[in-house]
């Protein structure tokens, strides 16, 4: 059997970084990923037989905890029928249905494979629909990797300090605006200038891309009536907040109604899936009932849509997200008050299921105060739980998420590692 090590050789030589996806390589911790053999409930074990305590759930999906009997139950009975029809199949209208239940603002829906096929199709719809090229997006938010989202990006860009990426054309940057998230007077003065011009502006209603930062209070619905009075669209990117925050997602909890949304991760259950919805009269300006073209050979795939039905089912039980919003508080409560125990400066954020940690006595309400956290205590706490068997996002700005298989025994176990790991990394 190959070891962590020896595998991340091998994955080296054949892989940029030795990874399909960037923060999963460990570069802005340090050291070397393990490789993950199996997973199930709260755990990951790797191909070394160590068990982690995870808060990674596959960077959000695994909102039920991993291999949940229900979700593997439906993709054994759907792959019974074949993995790919390329026709039209049942489990696509079902899902379109649900989807549209859950979230009101969403009367149409069009499914992709990933968050940034979502994200690139809402915008050219936006574009499309109103005539109009600008987009306007926050710095620290992350939509994926298409051209018009690497501009000032959160997530691995972030991490990586690239957030603008070589290779996004300066024809296709320019068009992308920036704005300061969770300042509404510089969207009000940006809007003032060029609001004609703008066909939609994006935000991740509870930024979870530079660490964790939920909207302050009357943020979204001030983004909303500046949409509304400049014609542009108003487009939230529930990828990472869709069924993570609340059944519906942040545009339920915070009780503001977007033009267009975009899905992904919990949706699919741990299959590759994405979505984006809205308006009726918006959604029927995608081919083939008009013109705006977007497509996809495995588009609503039965075995992804099965995984995702089975996994919108679990999360409707009644109290699901109260149950879940109460662990992640109790997590978090936990943290801080070893911190304080420990007398180092830290705080966090939580909404529903996500969380943020930040070694930095402030409440951390914009990307400015997020990226002035100690990022160098970060990593070395990091890696002292992991040691002790948790699995936090190796990145100081990564959201954590929590699961309904994440037990009181789990988050005790997880704050007994933090207290060692704290008394270690505070040097
Ligand atoms: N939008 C948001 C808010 C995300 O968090 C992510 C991925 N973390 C994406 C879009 C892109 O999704 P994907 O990685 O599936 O392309």
């Amino acid at each position: 059997m190959s070891t962590n090590h020896e595998l991340f050789q091998r994955a080296l030589q054949r892989l940029p970084g030795g990874v399909n996806s960037p923060v999963r390589a460990f570069k802005s911790v340090g050291g070397e990923p393990f490789f993950t053999a199996r997973a199930d409930g709260a755990y990951l074990w790797d191909v070394e037989g160590t068990r982690y305590i995870d808060y990674v759930g596959s960077w959000g999906p695994m909102v039920v905890g991993h291999n949940h009997p229900a979700v593997r139950e439906a993709v054994e009975r759907a792959v019974k029928d074949g993995l790919s029809f390329g026709t039209p199949c049942p489990a696509e209208v079902t899902m379109a249905e649900t989807i549209t239940k859950l979230v009101p603002s969403v009367e149409m829906v069009r499914m992709v494979n990933s968050g940034t096929e979502a994200t690139m199709s809402a915008i050219r719809l936006a574009r499309g629909a109103t005539g109009r090229a600008k987009i306007v997006k926050f710095e620290g938010c992350y939509h994926g990797h298409g051209d018009s989202f690497l501009v000032k990006a959160g997530s691995g860009a972030l991490t990586f300090g690239v957030p603008t990426s070589p290779g996004v054309p300066k024809a296709s940057a320019d068009l992308t605006l920036t704005l300061p998230y969770n300042d509404l007077a510089a969207a009000q003065a940006l809007f003032a200038e060029q609001g004609d011009d703008i066909a939609g502006l994006i935000i991740e209603p509870v930024a979870g891309n530079m660490n964790c930062i939920p909207p302050v209070d009357g943020y979204l619905q001030g983004l909303r009536e500046l949409c509304t009075r400049h014609g542009a669209l108003l487009i939230f990117d529930e990828v990472m907040t869709g069924f993570r925050v609340a059944l519906g997602g942040a545009q339920v909890l915070y009780g503001v109604t977007p033009d267009l949304t975009t899905f992904g991760k919990i949706i699919g259950g741990g299959m590759p899936v994405g979505a984006y919805g809205g308006r009726r009269d918006l959604m029927e300006q995608i081919a083939p009932s008009g013109p705006i073209y977007q497509a996809g050979t495995l588009s609503g795939n039965p075995v992804a849509m099965a995984a995702g039905l089975a996994m919108l089912e679990l999360i409707q039980v009644a109290g699901f997200y109260d149950t879940l919003a109460a662990r992640t508080r109790l997590l978090c409560d936990g943290f801080q008050l070893v911190a304080d125990e420990a007398g180092v400066p830290f705080s966090t954020n939580r909404v529903g299921g996500m969380f943020g940690l930040f070694f930095s006595a402030e409440q951390v309400s914009s990307y400015a105060q997020a990226t002035t956290a100690d990022t160098a205590l970060f990593n070395r706490f990091f890696h002292g739980v992991l040691k002790r068997g948790i699995y936090l996002a190796p990145s100081a700005f990564e959201a954590g998420f929590l699961s309904s298989a994440h037990s009181d025994q789990d988050i005790a176990d997880t704050l007994q590692a933090a207290r060692e790991a704290l008394a270690e990394a505070k040097g």
